[in-house]
């Protein structure tokens, strides 16, 4: 049998999603608590300054439900129901926020915290909702599916893949030289 799993206790952490390792001792958690705002909650989260406390709340979500890692588990929903991750950075110079699909592969952008950016944000989210996207080079609007590569959080226009934008180099060079072993 894999795992402990006799106990009462041990069969409740089993349902909530933890395993067992043996050779470590311990139980670490399948799944990923994430907290999600509904467009409502998340404008007034920025608007008010409260995204200054998320850390804490992230903290405590990670208490309650004995999550192992830190990775940040914070989503909002547009009014299509489409999810996306988010992260905020804390700086003097300014804070920023930034915004991935709900798997967290694609980073759709990054914003300094000002007056307007909520709209900003929701509008970019449609637009993925929509199924476009924004070169993460060149910037311009393209379909998802006409994405013609990827590196890391980037996604590319064919365009800025295979010839490179304003002198800089095709993305696919770049990303030929990543060993992903
Ligand atoms: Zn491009």
């Amino acid at each position: 049998m894999r795992g402990k799993g006799k106990t009462a206790k041990e069969l409740e952490l089993k349902v909530r999603g933890f395993y067992y390792e043996d050779n470590q001792d311990s139980w670490f958690s399948r799944f990923t608590p994430s907290y999600t705002f509904d467009y409502l909650a998340f404008g007034r989260l920025i608007n008010t300054g409260l995204y200054k406390n998320l850390e804490e709340l992230r903290k405590y979500l990670k208490e309650a439900t004995g999550y192992y890692w830190d990775n940040n588990v914070f989503r909002f929903s547009n009014i299509y129901g489409t999810e996306f991750a988010f992260s905020i950075n804390l700086d003097k110079n300014g804070d920023t926020i930034t915004v991935f699909s709900a798997t967290s592969d694609h980073n759709l952008r990054n914003w300094q915290i000002v007056p307007g950016v909520v709209d900003e944000i929701l509008k970019t989210a449609d637009m993925f909702t929509m199924g476009k996207c924004l070169c993460s080079l060149c910037r311009e609007e393209m379909k998802l599916v006409d994405i013609a590569g990827a590196y890391y959080g980037g996604r590319f226009c064919k365009r800025c893949w295979e010839e490179g934008y304003k002198g800089s180099e095709p993305m696919k060079a770049v990303e030929a030289r990543e060993s992903y072993n």
